[in-house]
């Protein structure tokens, strides 16, 4: 009935005559999956072998990689800051990692989410427990709160069960907030109704590094929750005005996948935009959803098509998001 495919490298090795196999397992087991924008429900993945990775990104800034979405953070004399969490079994592995750059002894003082979903929200309870602030926009506290349906509209379809209380930020903000520390104003600005309605670009203006939350994405045709207000026109939007106004060798952290430029941002936003002037036009030439799947619309795109979301996928998002058809925008405080 509900059918989630695991986005990452791994299951993109996996062989196709597997695949199928593999699939209905993985329908199984993530009946009530979490709203992660690429991984199984944290009780159903072995944490045990995942690694921190620590890059430098720039000056004070580093990115960490682990399992779920990429986390930023700036660690310096005031402490730390950090850009979303992964998942709570990870938590005292991310905290090790930090100590380990030897920068620093005081602790993390505050956690920014980018967005509600699962695999950048986990670790929230776990960091606010040992004393980090948890910052976020007004719909991710409201969305973590109540739960709810997270998918394309179509057949990627989860259910989110409502967040224990303290993993729930306790500063929101409406339109963006700014967190002075480290000799850099570190700024988080929403844009409304891209990934989903709650995202946060988070801007490192000294350093010159951003993070994009999934706004932006390395594994292929990005997922768009539409049934969490997201939008493939507010992305598009997002991606063209940050990318306008950024200096040209910013440093850009995507929600997934290695550091990028501004150029890859741009042919991120090219095939956002074609792809979905094609279905638009199949749209007002009255076509139905399985009519485009049928005629393979997106076949110009196919080096874009993913486990995660594949080209089919891609139409039922980009059709439900033209057309308004799903998902519900929740209004901000
Ligand atoms: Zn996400």
């Amino acid at each position: 009935m509900i059918e989630f495919h695991w986005m990452g490298g791994k299951m993109t090795r996996v062989m196709k005559s597997k695949r199928a196999a593999l699939r209905s397992r993985l329908a199984v087991i993530l009946s009530v999956a979490l709203p992660v924008c690429g991984g199984l429900r944290a009780q159903d993945k072995d944490f045990s072998k995942v690694e921190i990775k620590v890059t430098k990104v720039s000056g004070n800034i580093y990115m960490l990689e682990g399992e779920g979405g990429n986390i930023a953070a700036s660690v310096g004399e005031d402490g730390i800051v950090i850009v979303d969490d992964q998942y709570a079994p990870l938590a005292d592995k991310i905290q090790a990692a930090l100590k380990n750059l030897k920068i620093t002894d005081k602790p993390v003082r505050f956690v920014i989410n980018t967005h509600y979903h699962g695999d950048h929200t986990g670790g929230n309870v776990p960091f606010a427990s040992s004393g980090s602030t948890l910052i976020a926009q007004d719909n991710v506290r409201k969305r973590l709160e109540s739960g709810g349906i997270a998918g394309n509209g179509s057949s990627l379809t989860m259910e989110v069960k409502p967040a224990p209380k303290g993993a729930l930020p306790v500063i929101t903000f409406d339109h963006d907030v700014t967190v002075h520390l480290n000799g850099e104003d570190i700024r988080a600005l929403h844009f409304p109704a891209g990934h989903t309605d709650g995202d946060a670009i988070i801007f490192f203006p000294k350093n010159n590094v951003v993070h994009m939350g999934d706004d932006f994405v390395r594994y292929g045709f990005p997922f768009i929750d539409v049934s969490s207000g997201g939008s493939v026109q507010g992305m598009i939007a997002a991606m063209e005005k940050v990318s306008t106004q950024l200096p040209p060798d910013v440093k850009v952290i995507p929600g997934h996948g290695a550091i990028s430029n501004l150029d890859d941002v741009r042919v991120f936003v090219k095939m956002l935009k074609e792809t979905s002037a094609v279905v638009q036009k199949a749209i007002d030439q009255h076509k139905t959803v399985e009519q485009m799947k049928q005629e393979k619309i997106l076949a110009p795109w196919a080096k874009w098509s993913g486990e995660f979301l594949d080209a089919d996928k891609f139409i039922e998002t980009l059709y439900n998001s033209l057309t308004g058809s799903k998902g519900e925008f929740m209004k901000h405080n």
